[in-house]
């Protein structure tokens, strides 16, 4: 009897691939465990990264409990993608899912990335975002409050006009609602001209300014 035995051929090339392969692996295996479980509409999902490194939705997943502190997690299973009869082959659970397998995954890739982008900031283009807010004047003086926007942050800003000066000057205070803080600019009329004290209640500061007064 005559025995061949074949080895598999290795050279080079073939290990460099394997290696690249294994760290494509590694990547990906530590960029996945960025992502948590997100509950969406009563059933859980998970952000994976495919093959192609784009983000890929995990899910529906299974939310019964096993223990006090511990859910099952596990992918539930349907007959098909359009199934809304969902169950759990770990834990047992049979569900009805609002939405079929596939579409359900769609709206929570979707969901997911309304999340995503609300965790940026918010830059508006729309044109005008301008808006007079509030006004008010007596004989000599005005006053009027925009909603305004300044390298995408929100901003209010106060005007104070004097009637009286034909030429116009007028001073503006600007509420940066977005950095809680109050500014002025330079090129205007300088607050201590129009005001004594500002204060301004942010969400999590409170702003107070005193202007000396002037002698005159
Ligand atoms: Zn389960």
């Amino acid at each position: 009897m005559k025995m061949i035995t074949k080895f598999p051929k290795t050279n080079s090339a073939d290990i460099a691939r394997r290696k690249q392969v294994r760290d494509e692996n590694l990547e990906r295996i530590e960029k996945n465990n960025e992502f948590p479980v997100f509950n969406f509409k009563a059933f859980g999902f998970r952000p994976y990264f495919n093959n192609n490194d784009k983000i890929n939705i995990k899910g529906p997943l299974c939310l019964g409990s096993l223990s006090k502190d511990r859910q099952c997690l596990a992918e539930l299973r349907g007959d098909n993608a359009e199934s809304k009869k969902a169950h759990c082959i770990v834990c047992g659970r049979t569900y009805d899912l609002p939405h079929g397998f596939q579409e359900f995954r769609e709206i929570a890739n979707e969901a997911y990335d309304g999340f995503v982008n609300s965790q940026a900031e918010i830059i508006t283009l729309d044109v005008p975002y301008e808006a007079i807010k509030a006004e008010d004047e007596d004989e000599t003086r005005k006053i009027r409050i925009k909603w305004s926007q300044k390298d995408g942050r929100n901003q209010a800003v106060i005007y104070f006009i004097n009637k009286d000066d034909t030429g116009g000057e007028k001073a503006q205070t600007f509420v940066d609602m977005d950095r809680e803080e109050i500014r002025h600019d330079s090129s205007d009329m300088h607050p201590d001209k129009y005001l004594v004290k500002i204060t301004a209640e942010f969400k999590s500061t409170n702003v107070g300014i005193e202007y000396k007064k002037k002698e005159e």
